[in-house]
């Protein structure tokens, strides 16, 4: 890894959206403080046209809705590339016809150390901004308002995997997707609960002490409720 400081940027019609998840969150703005983590949102008004910095227009051929400018689009990413000190870079389209999102394309994107989204409305982007963008990527088989949210949800994943922004308490070792498997249960106090006449138990094995035993019982669980839930993985 190049550098120990991830830096995000999201080209945006709602720089809101970023500004408020990098105010709001605890570990976000420990990652921000300790020199880890730069996250800010590029509004794509600033380089829209004329007085009314218009960004977008009326699609060629007819049809409902609008599309985001393709010259538009290029001068922001190229403003957001321009800004990058060092380290490799990528630009992020966000679309619900690019690659599918996964764990395994977090860990791949949390080895860049800059990373660019650009966030679709409306309708979506002139197609020619495509070839500016070294990937297209989606956060599931549906379509959302705009990409502000899935520039998020990409930028969440990526970050956790970053070395230093999770406590050392939140493992990112044994979790859920990082092996093939899901991950086993969890269990807190009370070792009893009580909910009116029904008490609910948690599994004896886990108060025995016996560390052998209990990473036998997580692994058999882990890989019960894989075959159950997701057997899809275990292919
Ligand atoms: N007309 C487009 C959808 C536009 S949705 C089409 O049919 O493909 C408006 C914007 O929201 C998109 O440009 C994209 O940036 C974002 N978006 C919507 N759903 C998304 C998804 N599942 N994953 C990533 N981005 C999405």
């Amino acid at each position: 890894m190049a550098s120990k400081k991830l830096s995000i940027k999201i080209i945006t019609l709602f720089p809101k959206f970023v500004e408020d998840f990098v105010e709001n969150f605890g570990i976000v703005k420990r990652a921000i403080s300790l020199g880890l983590l730069k996250m800010e949102a590029v509004n794509l008004r600033l380089f829209g046209f004329g007085e009314r910095q218009v960004v977008d227009d009326r699609p060629h051929g007819g049809g409902v809705g609008m599309v985001l400018r393709a010259d538009v689009l290029y001068k922001a990413i190229r403003s957001a590339q321009l800004k990058v000190k060092s380290g490799k870079w990528k630009v992020i389209l966000l679309t619900p016809q690019g690659k599918k999102f996964d764990q395994k394309m977090a860990q791949k994107l949390s080895k860049v150390d800059n990373l660019i989204f650009v966030c679709g409305r409306y309708e979506g982007f002139d197609e020619r901004i495509r070839q500016f963008a070294d990937e297209e990527i989606s956060i599931g088989d549906y379509v959302l308002m705009g990409g502000e949210l899935p520039a998020l949800v990409i930028s969440e994943a990526v970050m956790r995997l970053r070395p230093g922004i999770l406590g050392k308490l939140e493992s990112t070792e044994n979790e859920s997707f990082s092996t093939n498997y899901l991950e086993y249960p969890h269990y807190t106090k009370p070792e009893i609960w009580k909910v009116g006449k029904k008490s609910f138990r948690i599994p004896k094995v886990l108060l025995t002490g016996h560390h052998k035993n209990i990473e036998e019982f997580r692994k058999e669980e882990s890989l019960k409720r894989t075959k159950k839930r997701r057997p899809d993985l275990l292919k």
